[in-house]
């Protein structure tokens, strides 16, 4: 089956995510534009992951915990797992690695964890918008130790990407997926980079509600589930 996705979504919890970037929001949108599976990536963490999984479940939406990481490099790398547990596992890792700097809402934007009734809870006062100590493998070996998979993000940025920081994908790191934000540029760089033996997917990065893709996407998978769909991925 033909599955609609857009597997690269921040909320208000990432301090550059718009403040309507709350789990019903989102959730709703995401159902409206007819997808089939959505992820939920802030910078860093998963904290909001569980209210947008809450909310989506009286529709048939899948929601997808996950994490946009930036590592040492200062490269993001999207970590999405088949569920909370994975994704908890993972967020004390990074958490561990992340530096202890405190937010300053005036210059970065609040980080609002919020419920599944879009009330916030608290605002995440370590600034989340860093990067961790973690090298881009060593994210890699995390997110697939932890049943997830790991997918650079936006590499055809020209920052904050695998492609713009090192110019090049190890094969040794294991990812099988890459993640481009506007694909009229993917055979251009297949030709640059040599990136054919990647599957290429194009998420949104929402940081506002109407970013959130279109049903324009699809992964052709046997069913609508999570472990199939971070099994086709990572394959
Ligand atoms: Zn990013
Ligand atoms: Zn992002």
């Amino acid at each position: 089956m033909k599955i609609a996705y857009d597997l690269h979504i921040h909320t208000a919890l990432s301090p550059c995510g718009d403040d309507d970037m709350t789990p019903n929001n989102i959730v709703n949108m995401a159902v409206l534009k007819g997808l089939d599976v959505i992820a939920i990536t802030d910078h860093n963490t998963c904290r909001n992951a569980a209210a947008c999984i809450k909310c989506a479940e009286s529709t048939d939406l899948l929601v997808l915990p996950g994490m946009e990481v930036e590592s040492a490099e200062e490269c993001h790398i999207v970590c999405i797992f088949p569920n909370l547990d994975a994704a908890l596992k993972m967020e004390e890792q990074v958490k561990a690695h992340l530096p202890k700097i405190k937010n300053r809402p005036d210059i970065f934007g609040h980080q609002a964890v919020m419920d599944e009734d879009d009330n916030i809870v608290e605002y995440e006062e370590n600034l989340l918008v860093t990067a961790t100590t973690l090298s881009v493998d060593k994210v890699a070996e995390l997110a697939l130790a932890f049943g997830g998979v790991a997918i650079p993000a936006h590499i055809d940025k020209s920052a904050y990407s695998v492609i713009s920081n090192l110019g090049f994908i190890d094969d040794s790191w294991g990812f099988k997926t890459v993640e481009v934000k506007d694909l009229s540029k993917a055979d251009a760089m297949y030709d640059d980079k040599g990136l054919d033996r990647f599957a290429i997917i194009h998420s949104s990065d929402a940081h506002y509600l109407w970013d959130i893709s279109e049903k324009e996407h699809f992964l052709e998978a046997e069913k609508l589930n999570a472990e199939v769909i971070i099994n086709i991925l990572g394959q």
